[in-house]
């Protein structure tokens, strides 16, 4: 275990050079408090949990100080935003300040949020809001601990400094954690720009850096192509599985990496609906659940276009063919594990999507707990259990006769069977209306309550006594919580 102080240091992004990036000062926030910090993305930087009661952690994390192998820089990108390109975004408001190197060997991105102005602000003031950091650190703990790809969050720090959206808010920084911050919309950008020197610089930093096992085959730049959209196809298969609405699927906020990122106004899904909606600002619905499939693949087609100087036009049509197929078995093989379902049968797909249609149909479902309860029973138990919560009864019936006909097959003992669906669905979901709870505490000054909430949703399978009030469906007020893109 390391102190604060010892972290050591290999900003590969920044060497890169001012082509990529502009050496930006954090500007620190006034009166900093420390928020909520996680011990689990701690120990990815080797620091023990106790040095987030150092004075000087919510100093290093709210601007006033810097390690002296920090070398804090906003990154240039540009992007399609809902369908339109922008030609250039870039870090309107946050810094990499450097790549740490833990004693495993491993790069963590040390991104800090919310540091002010940049060259790249545009009309922005390059702040973030305590409400939307204590959002992006909750899903970012969260769906890791769901088993989703996921960028990290280390702390959030609030402060008193006023900022403006809808109405008077307070400054807050949060510092994320990935091993890279580049993303499909970096790539567009030396391609439109026609800078083809530096586009393949990029690309080859992030071969080296994180796709070194494709520097060994035929076509590193195909085999890395290939990689992104697989890696890509197994993200938007999970959140699917889990209900997941990100919100904002705009090429600037997908990672290379293939990892979930940028969280703006995401949510799970309380009951289930396919086209749900969770980004008020998103008229036509581009982003609506359902439609995170098809848009993945367009992003990907994006990028593709952005590396056509490097890779053949046909190849790249060829691999982005493979999208489709790849999701749908990663889907497929998440929602049986959900059902509790170990082998694969022909009629498995068909049973997935007529039992997501009953829930359509009815839209009353908790798609959460539909899957909890479903395994902590023995089929044709559970069955009536869950069957309260959906319209059309009869053809409820029919599918869990045929669900139970199927399970039979599995041939699973029941307290096998719970164990095993209980490791893949989880008790508690990271609900809009519990993150609203938590936030409104915060922004009074009280931290008890996100601390706590952080902590039950670390730990997302577990049965946690005394926290099942944060397993219950939402009430009446908290079930069509309009989240706004402003953060
Ligand atoms: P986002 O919607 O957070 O993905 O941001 C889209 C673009 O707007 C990125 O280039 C951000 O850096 C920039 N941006 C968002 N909010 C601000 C802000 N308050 N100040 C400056 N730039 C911002
Ligand atoms: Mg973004």
């Amino acid at each position: 275990m390391k102190h604060l102080d010892e972290l050591s240091f290999d900003n590969r992004f920044a060497r890169l050079g001012d082509a990529f990036s502009t050496e930006v000062l954090p500007e620190p926030i006034e009166q900093p408090r420390l928020v909520v910090a996680s011990a689990a993305a701690m120990a990815l930087l080797d620091l023990a949990p106790g040095e987030a009661d150092d004075p000087a952690f919510a100093q290093l994390f709210a601007g006033y100080q810097l390690w002296r192998q920090a070398e804090p820089r906003a990154m240039v990108y540009s992007g399609h935003q809902f369908g339109g390109y922008t030609p250039r975004l870039g870090d309107g408001r946050g810094l990499l300040l450097g790549e740490v190197v833990n004693a495993a060997g491993e790069h963590w991105d040390l991104h800090l949020k919310g540091a002010g102005q940049t060259p790249y602000s545009r009309m922005g003031d390059g702040r973030a809001v305590l409400r939307s950091s204590i959002r992006e650190f909750l899903a970012s703990e969260h769906l890791h601990a769901l088993g989703i790809p996921t960028s990290r969050a280390l702390c959030v720090t609030a402060s008193s400094t006023p900022v403006w959206r809808e109405r008077q808010e307070r400054a807050a920084m949060l510092l994320r954690l990935a091993p890279s911050h580049v993303r499909f919309g970096h790539f567009e950008y030396f391609y439109y720009t026609r800078q083809h020197e530096q586009l393949k610089i990029l690309g080859e930093h992030v071969l080296a850096s994180h796709f070194p096992h494709c520097l060994t085959q035929d076509e590193p730049w195909l085999a890395m192509f290939r990689e992104v959209l697989e890696r890509t196809a197994q993200m938007i298969a999970h959140w699917q599985a889990y209900g997941f609405c990100h919100g904002v699927m705009n090429t600037d906020n997908m990672s290379i990496l293939g990892i979930t990122f940028d969280f703006g106004p995401y949510a799970f899904l309380d009951d289930f609906d396919a086209g749900h909606i969770c980004n008020h600002s998103d008229d036509t619905g581009r982003y609506s659940f359902s439609n995170q499939v098809p848009v993945a693949h367009w992003n990907l087609a994006a990028l593709a276009q952005a590396l056509t100087p490097m890779i053949e036009v046909d190849k790249l049509r060829q691999t982005l063919e493979l999208f489709l197929p790849l999701y749908q078995a990663h889907h497929l093989d998440l929602m049986r594990r959900r059902l509790g379902l170990c082998t694969a049968e022909e009629g498995d797909e068909e049973l997935v999507q007529r039992l997501l249609q009953l829930m359509q149909q009815g839209k009353a479902t908790d798609y959460t707990l539909f899957f909890r309860r479903l395994g902590e029973r023995a089929p044709n138990e559970a069955l009536t259990i869950v069957r309260d919560d959906f319209v059309d009864l009869a053809g409820f019936d029919a599918w869990g006769r045929d669900y139970l006909a199927r399970s039979a097959r599995e041939g699973s003992e029941q307290a096998e069977r719970l164990a095993r669906m209980h490791a893949v669905n989880p008790r508690y979901i990271l609900r809009n209306y519990l993150a609203q709870q938590v936030i409104e505490a915060a922004e009074a000054g009280d931290y008890g309550p996100v601390r706590e909430l952080h902590a039950v949703l670390a730990r997302p399978f577990d049965e946690q006594p005394g926290m099942e009030r944060y397993a219950q469906r939402p009430p009446d007020w908290g079930k069509h919580l309009e989240i706004s893109c402003s953060s």
